[in-house]
């Protein structure tokens, strides 16, 4: 079976991980404020703050903007639950975006008209998350310049996207953003096992994020109440939990940094490889904006709703490993329980109907990707 995506480990990458494990820290040490450095480096941000999961990043991200009960986080629903999943751990509620029907993005359209109508209504959300889907970057310009109008903080979850950019410039930098958040699951551009990072420009965001990921508690004598008792003091100043990330994992994503570049250009050869390849079957290709270099996490095709859970399973009998991402979040039982249900967001549910990730990852041969062409000429036939 070819796998949808998977990761690519090297000697250098083993040995790295190795190194940790014979060193005095496994945890608390120098790797991960090192591969903070390398990543707030690489996208252009002045602090990263590496966590235990994606998951972990977009919670923090949400308790340093203060998000809690009473407040609203708007979404997309086509994305992984996480992304809404966030506000809950605050105790804030949740509604979505419907989706642009050509990016897959976060529709700046449907976002403005849902904010005049919150404004009006009085019900703004706090926080907003777009998510960069299949390693493309939403319009950050138009969702950033509205979020501004309204006051409305936020945080883009860019799980698929370390590597892209967007008017030029790193998705990362937060430009257009209080918070951008990466996901190093191992399906993803660059992996850490499990693992995440939160960067921001803003150094109370980073400290109050800093805090969050260990327990709330500070050695840092400013920041107490009062004089440290002695040498071992430390004080809880705010409620944490324990989302640090190892140094074993940080020593892994360093190492994985050196080849993010390489992994990023061997994804758009395959990417663009696809587009050339899939040009004459009856699907929609992807079609990130002009502005934006994808990093191209997912290669996801479109085919006829009415052929394709027929496709999709001839697929995987063939041996291709396809996937479907996403299911749209509000159609979760869980989120039906809220009170979401089918029909509220049509673009998202068309896409669902449609949608299938092809494998797309920096080790796909181009025999592999030429089986994968094979099995989906076979399928649409
Ligand atoms: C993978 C992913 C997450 C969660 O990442 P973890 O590191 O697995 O917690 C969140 N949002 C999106 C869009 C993702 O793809």
């Amino acid at each position: 079976m070819i796998p949808y995506g998977r990761q690519d480990i090297s000697d250098e990458d083993i040995a790295a991980v190795v190194a940790v494990l014979r060193s005095d820290y496994l945890t608390q040490g120098p790797m991960v404020p090192r591969f903070e450095a390398a990543v707030a480096a690489h996208v252009g941000a002045a602090h990263a703050v590496a966590v235990n999961s994606a998951t972990s990043a977009l919670h923090i991200a949400c308790m340093a903007l203060g998000l809690g009960p009473g407040d609203v986080l708007w979404t997309v629903p086509t994305t992984f639950v996480a992304s809404a999943n966030c506000a809950l751990y605050c105790g804030a509620a949740v509604d979505f975006v419907d989706i642009d029907p050509v990016t897959w993005t976060m529709c700046p359209r449907a976002l403005a008209a849902k904010l005049d109508r919150a404004a009006a209504e009085g019900r703004l959300p706090k926080v907003i998350v777009p998510v960069h889907l299949c390693g493309q970057s939403a319009d950050m310009a138009e969702i950033g310049r509205l979020a501004r109008a309204y006051g409305v903080k936020v945080v883009e979850d860019a799980s698929h996207s370390i590597g892209a950019t967007h008017e030029g410039r790193p998705v990362g930098d937060c430009r257009h953003s209080d918070i951008c958040v990466f996901s190093f699951h191992p399906v993803k551009i660059i992996t850490t096992a499990e693992g995440g990072l939160a960067t921001t420009q803003d150094a109370r965001l980073a400290r109050a994020m800093d805090l969050a990921r260990s327990h709330g508690i500070t050695r840092d004598a400013a920041e107490m109440t009062h004089a440290p008792d002695g040498p071992w003091y430390y004080q809880q100043i705010a409620l944490g939990y324990n989302y640090r990330m190892t140094e074993l994992q940080a020593a892994l994503g360093l190492s994985q940094m050196a080849r993010l570049d390489q992994f990023v250009a061997r994804r758009r050869d395959l990417a663009a490889r696809y587009d050339r390849m899939l040009g004459n079957l009856p699907l929609t290709r992807p079609a990130p904006a002009a502005d934006v270099q994808s990093a191209w996490h997912l290669y996801v095709v479109r085919v006829d709703a009415g052929r394709h859970r027929a496709v999709f399973e001839a697929l995987r009998a063939d041996g291709i490993g396809v996937n479907l991402h996403y299911i749209p979040v509000h159609t979760q039982p869980y989120y039906r329980a809220m009170g979401f249900a089918p029909g509220q967001f049509p673009n998202a549910e068309r896409y669902y109907a449609e949608a299938i990730s092809i494998p797309l990852y920096a080790g796909l041969t181009d025999t592999d990707q030429e089986r994968v062409v094979a099995a989906l000429e076979r399928a649409l036939a």
